[in-house]
């Protein structure tokens, strides 16, 4: 007999690995299948971070470190906080986490009491809506679309604020869009939350260096709302780290404290060695790593000029991360080789099986007209792909 939490029955999994293990099983299967669906660089990890890695190995870092990481990982963190986003922080303030995933969830727990409102701009990254409905709180979804570049203004988040919110959640450089919000528009939002001192903004800058303009805006920057944000970071997209699991979160000194406490009592510090290495990759000039960066640039504009001959799809120009979210509502309720398609997921699902490209429809991202692709793939595989979905959707009946 299934006896689940409440907590549980009101959660989804993960969109983005129910669509990568349905790749998986495809293969498995024998099908010669395209994955677009996870989002993680395609890179190794540069060597000299393996280097750090393995020295760490033998100098016996295998013990428990302390819950929020190692001193020196947490001035290594606040040194690249210094550096790239002239932010200042003590180590007090840092909580390194397994992953930023674990690191935005232990600022939803210390937060979130029931029917807290959390303010998400759609679209929004898969977990955030997920994490907020596991903590007890209420999302509040702002609606944005294509041709806006997917960001909300600062009005529509002055609208969308009651006395009951708690947390303003979004990601710049943004996963799903590929958007990021600038200087000036972050200044916006950052006056307005200004006036709401009981809203922590948690701002998720994981994607801060794959930023094809180069000009990332942390909100923690406007002094107007440092003492109000939680900055969210790690090490997955930058480094390629994605299964070392180091994430980091630079917040108030009494919300670092919460956090610590939360992650004391659910998973201790994350990987020793994982942030030995993490130590070398922070202090390390990012020009270093620049070339996944060049790569990943050179592939949106190689996916760009293809998509945009696919029938049907609108197409936006992602200047960050490395996603494409095109809007598809041209095949919403329309018919493809019997096939009826109702919603954004069962496009993904039409061209996993048809055109065997695998993709995240954009429903649990809020944006149920859109689809995302991740373009951390190789070149071949990224122009396979976009002529298998061009050829499929132009040889198709559509009623
Ligand atoms: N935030 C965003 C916007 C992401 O896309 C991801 C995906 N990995 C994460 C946070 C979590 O990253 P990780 O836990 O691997 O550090
Ligand atoms: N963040 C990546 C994505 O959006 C990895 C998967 C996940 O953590 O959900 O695809």
């Amino acid at each position: 007999m299934e006896k689940f939490a409440d907590r549980l029955t009101r959660m989804s999994f993960s969109q983005t690995f129910v669509m990568s293990n349905r790749v998986r099983e495809m293969k498995a299967a024998g099908h010669n299948v395209i994955s677009l669906t996870l989002g993680e660089p395609d890179f190794d990890v540069p060597k000299d971070i393996k280097a750090a890695a393995f020295e760490a190995i033998n100098q016996n870092f295998s013990h428990y470190s302390p819950v929020p990481g190692f001193l020196d990982l947490r001035e290594a963190v606040c040194e690249k906080l210094q550096r790239d986003n002239h932010l200042t922080y003590l180590p007090t303030q840092i909580c390194v986490s397994n992953g930023a995933k674990q690191a935005i969830l232990n600022v939803l727990a210390a937060l979130l009491n029931d029917g807290d409102e959390v303010i998400l701009p759609a679209p929004y990254w898969v977990s955030y809506h997920e994490m907020v409905k596991m903590m007890g709180g209420k999302s509040v979804f702002i609606e944005t679309s294509i041709d806006t570049d997917f960001k909300m203004t600062a009005a529509q988040l002055e609208a969308a604020i009651t006395p009951r919110t708690k947390i303003l959640l979004y990601s710049s450089p943004c996963n799903p869009s590929g958007s990021f919000y600038s200087y000036e528009e972050l200044e916006k939002i950052a006056d307005v939350v200004a006036r709401y001192p009981q809203i922590t903004i948690i701002s998720d800058e994981i994607y801060e260096y794959i930023n094809y303009d180069g000009k990332h805006t942390s909100i923690a920057e406007f002094p107007q709302v440092y003492e109000q944000t939680a900055v969210i970071n790690g090490m997955s997209k930058a480094f390629a780290m994605t299964g070392w699991r180091i994430g980091y979160s630079a917040c108030p000194t009494w919300l670092a404290k919460a956090c610590e406490k939360i992650q004391g009592q659910m998973t201790s510090g994350a990987n020793t060695v994982a942030q030995k290495a993490s130590v070398k990759a922070l202090k390390t000039d990012p020009a270093t790593y620049k070339y996944m960066i060049e790569r990943f640039k050179s592939r949106r504009d190689l996916v760009y000029g293809l998509m945009k001959e696919i029938p049907g799809f609108k197409v936006n120009y992602p200047e960050a991360a490395f996603y494409f979210f095109p809007d598809i509502s041209y095949y919403l309720g329309k018919t493809l080789n019997g096939t009826l398609i109702n919603d954004a997921d069962d496009f993904a699902m039409f061209l996993l099986e048809n055109a065997y490209v695998g993709s995240v429809g954009g429903v649990s991202f809020g944006s149920p007209n859109c689809i995302r692709f991740s373009y951390a793939a190789s070149e071949q595989d990224l122009t396979e792909a976009m002529t298998r979905i061009k050829n499929c959707l132009q040889t198709i009946d559509v009623q």
